[in-house]
């Protein structure tokens, strides 16, 4: 179960600034909920639809696609594709967030977002209704005040820095208007949870206010933990007692071990020959197959559809690929298991957490084999994307490798003679490069988050 910090309070209270910090501090993963509904006005405002025309904003809300990516543990919103972080930090748009935020369809449409994002993460939320709505059961609530004079003073001294030139008066009457529109609206209006701890930071600075969120914080995590020990009785609460996981250490592998030349000679008549059954038997075709990396010793991660999968990613790679299969279809025929070993694969026994996998995965890595993985352990039969395991990200973060999302793509749920099936291969994600630079908690679920974010991306007609 991950912990969830809901932080509410009205704008300008300085939420954002002191959730990142407090996030930072704490290892949690900082959401800004107020970039999401900033990220629709920006939309709506380039579409030149006036946000008052509430049926056309609804009506535009397909078009939009919101998601959340961590770099060195800074959030990045892009608004389909783009990253807009920068762009939608304008008093217009702040206008604009506060207009479309009172449409229940908008809220709708970014609830779902807010809640698995907050399923999935240790994370610090900070919004007007995540108490109130977004996270009901949110382990601590915070509600951040501060009066509107001090607010709009802070906020004119941030628009200063960046050379806007709004004068005070504007600041505080935009604030003002913000307020009673957040208040009074009828759906999710801004109002502190029952539960909340307030905390004003009228007269407090940063870091005083940053040590006061994370004092509440940490206080009432240790009073909840201490409550369920209680109620517990003599049971100790299992929480309590499990033993803190031993995470795996990082262990870069290197890229200096290649495959054989003989080896190689192999795969490749082997490659051509099947690839040529292959576009007999299927209408098969590649795309993005330029972010194949040359060399051996990366993660492929690709969706599950069908058992020739495993086949679809590696014909349009160089280096042999290594795969895990069920332990089962090692026992059933001699002959069969020869052929699948030949063909890199290697037993896995179902649900046993086996930690013996990871090893022979980063073996074979080191070994300078390619690694196909299928994060969402079955197959899915309507072609949806499922959710995704760690170990996936586990093995790259031990590795460090870089990780090929695969996006497999054909109609129905079986393949049959002559289906059209389009393989994709996006670009490589690079743990390094996302923030993910150890095995903890919070960077496999960086990994795998993105790992599954841009496999779906590479999933569509
Ligand atoms: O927090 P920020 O100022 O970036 O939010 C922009 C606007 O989005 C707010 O004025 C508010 O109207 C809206 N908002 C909301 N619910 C949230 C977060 C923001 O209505 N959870």
């Amino acid at each position: 179960m991950s912990i969830n910090i809901a932080l509410d309070g009205p704008s300008g209270a300085g939420k954002s600034t002191i959730a990142k910090k407090a996030a930072a501090k704490l290892q949690y993963v900082y959401v800004d909920t107020g970039a999401m509904y900033r990220s629709i006005a920006c939309f709506i405002l380039e579409k030149g639809v006036d946000l008052n025309d509430t049926e056309k904003v609804i009506a535009a809300l397909p078009e939009i696609s919101i998601k959340l990516a961590y770099t060195d543990g800074a959030q990045h919103v892009l608004l389909n594709g783009e990253d807009v972080s920068d762009k939608i930090r304008t008093p217009e748009i702040s206008m604009g967030a506060s207009k479309v935020s009172a449409v229940p369809e908008v809220r709708e449409f970014l609830l779902d977002l807010q809640k698995n994002i907050a399923k999935e993460n240790n994370i610090i939320m900070d919004g007007r209704d995540i108490g109130t709505v977004v996270l009901p059961n949110a382990d601590v609530k915070i509600f951040l005040t501060a009066t509107a004079e001090e607010r709009a003073n802070r906020r004119f001294k941030e628009l200063q820095e960046k050379g806007d030139s709004s004068t005070y008066e504007e600041v505080l009457r935009d604030i003002e208007q913000r307020d009673y529109n957040d208040t009074h609206r009828e759906i999710a209006p801004l109002k502190k949870a029952e539960d909340a701890v307030e905390i004003d930071s009228s007269d407090l600075t940063l870091d005083q206010s940053v040590d006061e969120v994370c004092r509440v914080i940490e206080e009432t995590l240790k009073k909840k933990s201490a409550d369920e020990t209680k109620s517990a009785g003599e049971e100790k609460s299992k929480k309590s007692d499990r033993k803190p996981r031993k995470l795996a250490p990082v262990r870069p592998i290197t890229k200096e071990r290649k495959l054989g030349h003989f080896h190689m000679f192999w795969y490749t008549v082997l490659r051509v020959i099947v690839n040529a059954l292959y576009h007999i038997y299927y209408d098969i075709s590649f795309e993005g197959t330029e972010n194949i990396p040359k060399d051996g010793g990366n993660i492929f991660a690709s969706n599950h559809r069908s058992y020739q999968d495993p086949v679809f990613a590696a014909l349009p790679t160089r280096v042999p690929m290594s795969f895990m299969a069920k332990e089962e279809l090692f026992k059933q025929n001699k002959a069969f298991a020869l052929l699948i070993k030949t063909f890199g694969a290697f037993p896995v026994t179902r649900g046993s957490g086996d930690t013996a996998v990871i090893d022979t995965s980063i073996e074979k890595l080191e070994k300078g084999r390619n690694l196909t993985i299928f994060p969402e352990g079955t197959r899915s039969k309507d072609g949806k994307v499922g959710k995704g395991k760690t170990g996936v990200a586990l093995i790259a973060a031990i590795a460090q490798t870089k990780v090929v999302p695969v996006g497999i793509n054909f109609k129905g749920s079986k393949l049959k003679f002559r289906s059209k099936v389009v393989v994709r291969f996006g670009k490589p994600i690079i743990p390094e490069e996302i923030g993910a630079t150890s095995t903890d908690t919070k960077a496999l679920k960086i990994i795998k988050n993105t790992i599954m974010e841009k496999i779906t991306e590479l999933v569509h007609d």
